[in-house]
């Protein structure tokens, strides 16, 4: 007999159905037990009398998260037992035939709530049930929709989707590097990648113009609040395309996530509007401002981009001169000559381009020097030798001097998107397996040790 899914059944008065699921919970009233059996698109109510002793019994042994198969016949509930608040509250299930599949050792944690009460390191330690939750089973469906909807969105406008490398090269541009040994080449190291910024621009110069990726970051930073050690990004890059196109096209593409996916959200004003990172700062104090009229509404999204942002900063301690976003982006076009120059440092703007949801940073991108002499000079403002900029970007430098056609991108934080489209509190709940905040992964125990004979293979010795 053909499995049901537990949802279908609020349409299959009468039928005989053959169930798959899991014991929600069981509840008995004097001679009748109650059984919520659930399976990934919902519960039923099954009903257990003690009429058929056979099944009865083994309706008595039953305990939450065993592995069940029911037969048994839909009927419709007595007006008055109808519950509103179940997707099949107006069915059971009257049982034929019971079969245990596997039992289960008590749960760490109830699952019929949604969760929050729970302590975090509790349900991470044990995420493979956490993830059994209504909730979480619904941010895990909503997120690959959202994905699902992105790839077929993108190809449908010529994007393809290319993989681009994991073991990277390590270089000083950004945040802090994941770094892997090498065991065939001591000494040396592969770095995981931060973001496939560089990937992507060489794709570029490869003529691929225009590229996205659903890519892993990885970034070993002190973790802050809502932060991951390792997150995932929509990565794009387009060539022969100037910011205006670049924003357009990220512009609808979120337009048409919401509508689609989220219809019961409400985007506040289109277009977006956008700021300067000037004007941000003087009438919010932040270049990530929360635009919303009304910040009770939890169905309302206020977008918006910052642009004109300052090329470079000074670091306080070093007193150099440090990128703010991107040392790959372009500036505006009106400051190359600066750029090229290093006259006017401060006053130089960047092509950069950052899109904001109700407060908080959901992407950012920018045009890119695709001519050498300007991604030379950006590192030279920042005080790098010719020697190391050779070392660390020549291959860079190198592929911009043989044909690289003007080009820019974007990367999305995505499971921030999610988080938001899913009123979430933090992204941790809508990444299965996520890291704690101090970047531990507490169901599998990692980091850990190695055994020493890894370490002897890789040639790596550890100071006591
Ligand atoms: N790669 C950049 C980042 O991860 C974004 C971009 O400019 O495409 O922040």
């Amino acid at each position: 007999m053909q499995r049901t899914h537990i949802r279908e059944t609020k349409d299959l008065i009468d039928v005989e159905v053959n169930l798959f699921g899991w014991v929600h919970n069981r509840r008995d009233h004097g001679k009748l037990i109650f059984l919520d059996l659930r399976d990934k698109t919902g519960v039923i109510q099954v009903v257990f009398t003690p009429d058929n002793e056979e099944i009865y019994k083994k309706a008595e042994k039953l305990r939450s998260e065993w592995v069940v198969n029911v037969k048994g016949r839909v009927q419709a509930r007595p007006e008055k037992m109808i519950n509103p608040e179940l997707e099949t509250g107006k069915v059971e299930l009257s049982p034929l035939e019971v079969d245990i599949l596997n039992e289960a050792a008590t749960p760490p944690f109830a699952l019929d709530t949604d969760g929050y009460e729970i302590g975090e390191e509790n349900r991470m330690k044990y995420r493979y049930i956490d993830l059994r939750r209504q909730r979480m089973s619904k941010n895990m469906s909503v997120r690959h929709k959202i994905i699902l909807f992105i790839r077929n969105w993108l190809d449908n406008r010529g994007f393809i989707e290319i993989e681009t490398p994991i073991l990277t090269k390590s270089t000083p541009e950004g945040a802090r590097d994941y770094v892997v040994p090498s065991r065939m080449y001591p000494g040396k190291f592969f770095a995981l990648p931060q973001s496939p910024q560089q990937y992507k621009q060489l794709l570029m110069v490869g003529g691929v113009e225009k590229y996205f990726q659903i890519a892993r970051c990885f970034r070993d930073e002190d973790t802050r609040g809502d932060r991951q050690p390792e997150f995932t990004q929509l990565d794009l890059e387009m060539s022969f395309a100037d910011r205006e196109n670049l924003i357009n096209i990220n512009e609808e593409l979120l337009i048409d996530i919401v509508e689609k996916i989220c219809p019961e959200k409400k985007i506040q004003e289109i277009p977006f509007p956008r700021l300067s990172f000037k004007e941000a700062m003087e009438k919010y104090g932040t270049d990530r401002p929360d635009l919303r009229n009304d910040k009770n509404d939890p169905n309302l999204l206020a977008f918006c981009w910052i642009i004109d942002f300052p090329f470079f900063e000074k670091d306080e301690e070093s007193g150099r001169y440090t990128f703010t976003h991107n040392p790959f982006s372009a500036p505006k076009p009106e400051y190359m000559s600066d750029l090229l120059d290093k006259k006017n440092i401060d006053d130089i703007l960047t092509s950069q381009y950052d899109v904001v949801l109700n407060g908080s940073e959901i992407g950012g991108g920018s045009l890119r020097n695709h001519r050498p002499e300007a991604l030379e000079s950006v590192f030279e403002i920042m005080g790098f030798e010719k020697n190391a900029i050779r070392d660390n970007f020549g291959h860079m430098l190198e592929a911009l001097g043989l044909g690289a056609p003007p080009h820019g991108g974007i990367a999305w934080g995505l499971d921030r998107l999610i988080t938001l489209l899913n009123n979430e509190p933090n992204i941790r709940e809508v990444i299965a397996f996520p890291k704690t905040g101090d970047a531990r992964d507490l169901m599998m125990e990692s980091p850990s040790e190695i055994s020493p004979k890894q370490l002897r293979e890789l040639k790596l010795k550890l100071e006591k």
